[in-house]
Order: structure tokens, then C-alpha cells, then sequence
């Protein structure tokens, strides 16, 4: 594999996240943060000037809306070379498209879509999402998707009364037929100039980050559900920042977020861990680990914690009190500069 190179700058675009907080403060150094109330009033100025000397209006229109998924634009920069790729495409479709118009996102610059997991509140948007891109782009090839090869025919979990089914993924037939360049890989990989890595399986190395307890898939094959707590299709995305260190992109952290952290410093190659952004996933059954595994991810020594999504509220808790200051929640319409 070749290796991931340094970034000189990344920008992160929240297109689809849980969480709408337009107004609380972002004070973490390095750290630049946009997409508040007061920064999208240009995207409204006012026509006829009937209200004296004002001359934009904050149009609630303009503000994105959350939904239990994740989307997330990442631009990285070296030198003038600059790639974009989507990570994850929000759990439906008409979010994903009301939030990229409302951000005034430049969907064109989209090269790559990385699916994080084969889970819904990260495929949902897909099909959407590759239509509007390939319109959006210059290029007449399609988007590429790079998916892992291993699609269950469904997810579910064992609810009280038998297995309970999460809603479908797209199939590889309906992603292709949206119009996408559809690449299958379970390995690490770098894409897009070695400015990104996509990660294979991640290691599962801590003693309690047990994965996704209840989990199941069902198997067309024979009919049945078989539990399926690992989720070892999850991939996380990368970047090495130029001084900064690694900035990982995480879609639920089923492997646990520490591991996933753990992993990426392995392969750049460094102990600088600067942000991990996206699903923590240290909610329900998995608030029983939440305090080693904020007391690990200390260890790690990261810059900035950006939980998002499935992260839950106990887990932003945890992290200001433990590290203060290094918390950045990601949250919906932001764009975060590193
Ligand atoms: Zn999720
Ligand atoms: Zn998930």
C-alpha cells in the first residue's frame, strides 16, 4: 500500500450530523470554526432595504436540519492541490439534499464517497447524494464509491420478541445504477494522491470494546438471523495534517473508538493523534465503557475530540470534564478548518 503523504490544511463540512447548535462557542486553538447563525446572514441579504441600515437577514431556511446519521465533506489541501471526498451520506435522501443546498455545498468538487459501514443512518442518503455529485461535478465518469464488498441482505438487532430489522442498505445494483463508479475494497488503501487512507478491519485490541451488543444480520441464504456484534465491515477515513498530526473520520466506532484511534496512529505511522471526528457510539448498552474508554483516548493525547452522531450526551460530558478545552462537537451546517 502506498503511503498516506501530509496534508498542509483540511476542511470539514458537517452536511448531516444528530445535532442543530448554530450559537454555542468554539474556542479550541488551531481549531476554525464557520457555518454559525452569524456567518450564513450573507447568504440573505436584504433586497429592498425596509429596515434601515440592516443588510442581511438571518433566514432560519438557510439553517441545517440534524437526523440520526452522519455526513461529512473533507477537503484536504497540499500545496494547490486540493481533493474532496464524502464520507458516510446521512440516513435519507431529502436531508442530505435540503442540508448541501442550504450550506450552498460545492458538491462538485466530490470525487470519492466512502461508505463508512453497511448501516443505514450512513447509506440512506446514497442514492441521492450520487445523482446530485455526478450533476454537480464536470466529469461525465461517476462518482466513485468505495464500499466494503461484505453487504449483509439486512442488519438488524434481538429486541425482546425475535430479531428486529434496521431498514435496508442500498444494493451495489441500485449505487451503480445512480450513476457511480462502484469500487469494492475490504484493505487499507490510500486514495486521491495519498492525501487520504481508507482503513480495512479494524483491530479489535481493548478488553471492552465489545462491538454492537444484540447485533444481528440476516442471511438469504438460509433464511435465517445470525448475530453479527462485530460489524467487521466498518472502515474509518484519515488524514495526516502537516504539524498537527492524524485527524480520523469515524462512522459509528462499532470497533470502539479507541480502537479506531489506535489503529489509525498505526498505520501513519505516528503517535500524534490531533482530532477524531464523527460516531462514538457511547450510548445504551455501551455506556458501560464509557469512562475507560474517555480515560484511553486521554492517553492518546488527542488535540481535539469532535464527537458526533451516535456519540451521546454522557460522552461529551465525560470528555470536557476529563480533558477541558479539547472538546468540539461536531454538529450539523458547521465547517471545521484544521
Ligand atoms: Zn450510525
Ligand atoms: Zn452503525
Amino acid at each position: 500500500m502506498a503511503s498516506l503523504i501530509e496534508v498542509d490544511a483540511l476542511e470539514v463540512l458537517v452536511i448531516v450530523d444528530n445535532e442543530v447548535d448554530p450559537i454555542s462557542s468554539y474556542n479550541i486553538p488551531g481549531l476554525t470554526v464557520s457555518g454559525q447563525l452569524a456567518d450564513i446572514a450573507p447568504r440573505a441579504p436584504l433586497q429592498d432595504n425596509d429596515r434601515g441600515s440592516a443588510k442581511f437577514e438571518i433566514r432560519l431556511d438557510n439553517v441545517c436540519c440534524g437526523a440520526h446519521g452522519l455526513s461529512l465533506m473533507v477537503t484536504a489541501i497540499k500545496g494547490q492541490n486540493r481533493h474532496t471526498v464524502l464520507f458516510d451520506t446521512a440516513p435519507e435522501e431529502h436531508i442530505w439534499e435540503l442540508n448541501a443546498k442550504r450550506l450552498r455545498a460545492d458538491i462538485g468538487t466530490i470525487e470519492w464517497v466512502q461508505l463508512s459501514h453497511w448501516h443505514r443512518d450512513h447509506s440512506g442518503g446514497m442514492l441521492k447524494a450520487v445523482a446530485m455529485i455526478n450533476q454537480a461535478r464536470s466529469s461525465k465518469d461517476g462518482v466513485v464509491v468505495d464500499l466494503h464488498p461484505n453487504r449483509p441482505a439486512s442488519r438488524g438487532f434481538q429486541g425482546p420478541f425475535g430479531p428486529v430489522a434496521l431498514e435496508r442498505d442500498p444494493t451495489f445494483d441500485e449505487i451503480e445504477a445512480a450513476g457511480a463508479t462502484v469500487v469494492k475494497n475490504d484493505l487499507a488503501h490510500t486514495i486521491l494522491d495519498d492525501m487520504f487512507l481508507v482503513s480495512g478491519e479494524i483491530p479489535r485490541v481493548t478488553p471492552y470494546e465489545v462491538g454492537f451488543k444484540r447485533g444481528m444480520r440476516y442471511d438469504e441464504g438460509t433464511g435465517t438471523w445470525e448475530s453479527d456484534e462485530l460489524i467487521l465491515d466498518e472502515r474509518f477515513l484519515m488524514c495526516n495534517v502537516k504539524g498537527k498530526g492524524v485527524v480520523v473520520f469515524t462512522g459509528c466506532s462499532h470497533a470502539g473508538v479507541v480502537n479506531v484511534a489506535k489503529h489509525a496512529l498505526q498505520l501513519a505511522g505516528t503517535e500524534k493523534l490531533h482530532a477524531v471526528i464523527g460516531g462514538y457510539h457511547l450510548v445504551g448498552p455501551n455506556e458501560a465503557w464509557l469512562k475507560p474508554t474517555i480515560a484511553d483516548l486521554k492517553e492518546l493525547n488527542p488535540d481535539i475530540l469532535m464527537p458526533g452522531h451516535c456519540s451521546g450526551w454522557r460522552a461529551k460530558v465525560e470528555i470536557e470534564n476529563t480533558m477541558p478545552g479539547r472538546l468540539a462537537p461536531s454538529v450539523v451546517g458547521t465547517k471545521f478548518s484544521f
